[in-house]
């Protein structure tokens, strides 16, 4: 694809030949909007009967920044469902995530105003908007309980990193990239993070969109904007396209399910992708003995514990 080569060289002319993995980390499974129509938590809303059985326990969350600090990865960002913990709580979370991680971390946890953002603002390398789709009545349709205001609000005022999630599949058009290149310029992004849409059983969505549909946003975006951060999203289904996201431009690899899928044939096959495309990989999806070293690092034995327990689980493939 003559698209895929422009793109190719736009990347090699503005960045280094690396990519890393983003690890997105929970707060929560629970989302009190819960009516997005593709959305897995949409599906869960109705069984929750109270938000805070489905809160990840704080020492949890701690385990995987510390995962990710010692496995070389980045945290794409810290996320979850609207109203589930009080934002005193989620400022402290992301306080000691930070800390834990050894610097500042995305932070995606809604439309926060200018208030709600000085809670964080000490912890955190930037915001993301998730918007999801960039076109208005799509957008309606689709995130009803969601408006897209709010969030354009918070990153228009806000003077810090800025990033947002667009997912390719939802019904989009192609010539809606041109309102996403206007959003990019006119908000200043410094990031994007694209995602193929995942059917979820329960939603009226039952198929992805092709690979060269993902591809060719992803490419055109590298071309347009030479210098944005691209960070891509694949599925364990969809790994096969690492080799090709890599080569459209995307700088990382995120959204895949590391901590049940390490040193998976899906997590070799994401690391073989990495190096056929020519990138050196700045951390590891597959390597036990590293894993089983973080064993070895001091913390609080609450976190130990929880660790432990990851350590053993994920390396037993
Ligand atoms: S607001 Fe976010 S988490 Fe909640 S239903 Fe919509 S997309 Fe899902």
């Amino acid at each position: 694809m003559k698209l895929l080569e422009q793109a190719n060289e736009v990347y090699r002319k503005n960045f280094p030949n690396e990519t890393w993995f983003g690890r997105c980390i929970f707060v929560s499974w629970y989302c009190d909007v819960g009516t997005c129509k593709f959305c897995y938590r949409s599906t869960l809303k109705s069984r929750i009967k109270h938000a805070k059985n489905a809160r990840r326990t704080p020492v949890s969350i701690y385990t995987e920044a510390l995962l990710a600090k010692h496995l070389g990865w980045r945290i794409e960002f810290l996320t979850g469902g609207y109203n589930i913990y009080p934002l005193n709580d989620l400022a402290n979370i992301t306080k000691k995530v930070s800390e834990l991680y050894g610097n500042r971390i995305w932070l995606n946890l809604g439309a926060l105003n200018k208030e709600e953002i000085k809670l964080f603002e000490p912890y955190i390398e930037g915001l993301v908007a998730s918007i999801e789709t960039i076109n208005p009545k799509l957008h309606e349709k689709i995130c009803p309980n969601k408006p897209i205001e709010p969030y354009l609000e918070m990153i228009k005022s806000y003077k810090g990193k800025k990033s947002a999630t667009i997912i390719i599949g939802l019904g989009e058009k192609e010539s809606d990239f041109d309102l996403l290149a206007d959003f990019i310029k006119k908000y200043k992004l410094d990031r994007l993070t694209y995602y193929a849409l995942k059917p979820v059983k329960g939603t009226p969505y039952s198929k992805g969109p092709t690979t060269e549909q993902y591809l060719k946003w992803v490419a055109k975006t590298r071309i347009e904007f030479p210098k944005l951060e691209i960070i891509t999203g694949v599925t364990p289904r969809r790994t096969d396209e690492v080799y090709s996201l890599l080569k459209a431009g995307s700088n990382a690899i995120t959204k895949f399910p590391i901590t049940k899928s390490f040193n998976s044939i899906e997590a070799k096959n994401i690391e073989k992708q990495m190096h056929d495309a020519g990138r050196n990989f700045t951390g590891t999806l597959t390597d036990v003995n590293k894993l089983k070293n973080i064993n070895n690092i001091k913390i609080e034995n609450n976190i130990k514990e929880k660790l432990n327990e990851y350590i053993n689980l994920m390396s037993k493939k």
